[in-house]
């Protein structure tokens, strides 16, 4: 394992201000800016640390010539990639497996400076990535080979379906997980036999670009995967609009016109968007397992989190005794900028994000909610940091209620039957993720498949549906189209295509036999292949 990359200028003690200024090595930024297409004497941008707002380094702001320049070069590198092996595909992303384990370190390091997040959340990623190389890598060839189907009439057609490359597929990813969501759409997307061109966020485009050099390093060849650095609606766009393919992760506002225009120009997305989603905790839930379960899937990665919960639907006859446990670990909840572990929070983004963190409590609390935690920035230890917060009493005209907050905040309500919890867990436009705690695992199991959501946990907030790699994952409602992981995350970026070889004699009358003979012949065979059972 490598050593950590980043040494901070001074230690920083958690709950206490920390001035300490970053320092990425020198010449890091400018190695990585080699990978970016962008003209020779590009604008920069500035990357900064929310730990501190501190500058780290300027990286080049691509143009739409360049991402011109980088689809041409794709589209070049595309049919030579496609025409290697699956196994050999394969092999690089096992080769990435483990340089994403060896340089983990210094990942943690980048990922932490650039989300703010802490080190066990931003570790989350570097398990994200390895799952993701390793259950694609052993299950490509499977996912990706000629299937036999069934042929119109058996034996005398002879059918298989193929799976082809899309060409070049565009990705927009997003800030909240630099690494996780930077390069887990990619890796199907090659392993498919694709060339990509991705975006990466202008906040998460250091780690992003390290998670590059390390494809290159794993084995990928030259021109297959092309980066390009800029804002969302001018360099984004862009990125999208030439692409074979769309892979966009953002919010619903944003995905809805990437949607529009995929569609005016026929081309498929996946849109992973956003959520508002809930964990009921039943009468019969192990309480204790239950309140430090809510700690973490509300607020990991500060609560900047698609899958993240953000409404608590508690069954009347436990909720104060959870809210005991619950309130109790959060308000003592460790908040820090530290490059190490041991801390239960980070910061927020930037300004933006805790300035709807902010909108979201003062709204809440000016009509009639009550704080059981949390409720304050807190300037002193970072300048996005935000407490971790729990509302009561929140009702449908405040914001928070419906909309998503995409931060540090969660609110409780109570019910006093399974049924009600199903229809509040249902009473939302999202659809993204959901969570059940019970002892009673076949009770879970009956409440999940009531929900409205793209994965539910049971006696798990999101991690055991994410990380399951080889189950879908994705968005119900307004929560997205399509799904990453599994079988439909490799299979989205395939065209598919049937070829069929008709032997013998055709499916139409043959010569000499009159057509009404002949159909009542196909009357027969299609009778006897119901019989037989055939689909
Ligand atoms: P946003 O939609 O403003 O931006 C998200 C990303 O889209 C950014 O990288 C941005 O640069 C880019 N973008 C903006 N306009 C674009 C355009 N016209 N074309 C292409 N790209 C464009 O959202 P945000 O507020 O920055 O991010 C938070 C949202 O993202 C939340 O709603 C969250 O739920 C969602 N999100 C979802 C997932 C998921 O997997 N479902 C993961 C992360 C974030």
């Amino acid at each position: 394992m490598t050593e950590s990359l980043v040494v901070p200028t001074e230690s920083s003690a958690s709950q206490k201000p920390s001035p300490a200024p970053y320092v990425l090595p020198a010449g890091l930024a400018e190695r990585l800016a080699r990978r970016v297409v962008a003209p020779a004497r590009a604008q920069t941008q500035p990357c900064v640390t929310p730990f501190t707002g501190g500058h780290l380094a300027d990286l080049p702001v691509s143009t739409i010539d360049s991402v011109d320049h980088a689809y041409r070069a794709a589209g070049e590198a595309q049919p030579r990639w496609a025409a290697q092996s699956i196994a050999d595909r394969a092999r690089m992303l096992l080769r990435l497996h483990d340089l994403v384990l060896r340089h983990q370190d210094e990942l943690l390091d980048l990922i932490q400076l650039e989300s703010g997040k802490t080190r066990r959340q931003a570790f989350e990623e570097v398990l994200d990535v390895a799952g993701v190389c390793r259950h694609y890598a052993r299950k490509a060839s499977e996912y990706l080979r000629p299937r036999k189907r069934l042929g119109a009439i058996p034996v005398l057609t002879q059918t298989v379906e193929l799976r082809h490359p899309k060409g070049v597929v565009g990705v927009v990813a997003p800030w909240n997980y630099p690494l996780s969501m930077s390069i887990t759409d990619i890796i199907p997307a090659l392993l498919a036999g694709n060339a990509v061109v991705v975006r990466p966020d202008e906040k998460a485009a250091l780690t992003a670009l390290r998670s590059f050099e390390l494809l290159d390093q794993a084995g990928l060849p030259e021109g297959v995967l092309q980066v390009v650095l800029g804002d969302g609606p001018t360099i984004g766009k862009a990125v999208l609009d030439r692409a074979d393919y769309v892979m966009y992760t953002g919010s619903t506002r944003t995905g809805r016109s990437v949607a529009r225009d995929a569609a005016e120009r026929l081309i498929g997305a996946s849109l992973e968007l956003g959520g508002k989603n809930a964990m009921y905790v039943a009468a019969d839930a192990n309480l204790k397992a239950a309140a430090d379960c809510a700690v973490r899937s509300v607020f990991s990665s500060a609560g900047q989190l698609c899958v993240s919960i953000e409404r608590l639907v508690l069954h009347e006859e436990i909720a104060q005794e959870f809210l005991t446990h619950f309130v109790a670990k959060v308000r003592d909840m460790r908040l820090g900028p530290d490059l190490a572990w041991g801390n239960d929070m980070g910061s927020l983004i930037s300004q933006q994000q805790l300035d709807r963190v902010t909108a979201h409590v003062e709204d809440a609390r000016s009509k009639g909610a009550s704080v059981l935690a949390g409720g304050r920035a807190r300037p002193e230890i970072g300048p996005y940091f935000y407490e971790p917060t729990i509302l009561e009493g929140v009702t449908a005209t405040m914001a928070c209620r419906d909309e998503e907050t995409f931060g540090p905040l969660v609110s409780v309500y109570r019910v006093s039957t399974d049924d009600e919890a199903v229809e509040l867990a249902n009473d939302t436009s999202y659809g993204l993720n959901a969570s059940v705690f019970t002892q009673d695992v076949s009770r879970g199991r009956a409440l999940a498949a009531r929900i409205k959501a793209g994965t539910v946990n049971v006696n798990d907030g999101y991690i055991a549906a994410w990380a399951s790699n080889g189950a879908p994952m994705g968005g119900m409602r307004q929560s997205g189209v399509g799904r990453r992981h599994g079988a439909e995350g490799i299979h989205k970026y395939t065209e598919v295509q049937t070829v069929a070889v008709q032997h013998v004699m055709p499916i139409a009358p043959v010569k000499g036999v009159p057509e009404k003979a002949w159909a009542k012949g196909m009357v027969l065979a299609l009778k006897a292949m119901k019989a037989g059972g055939l689909s």
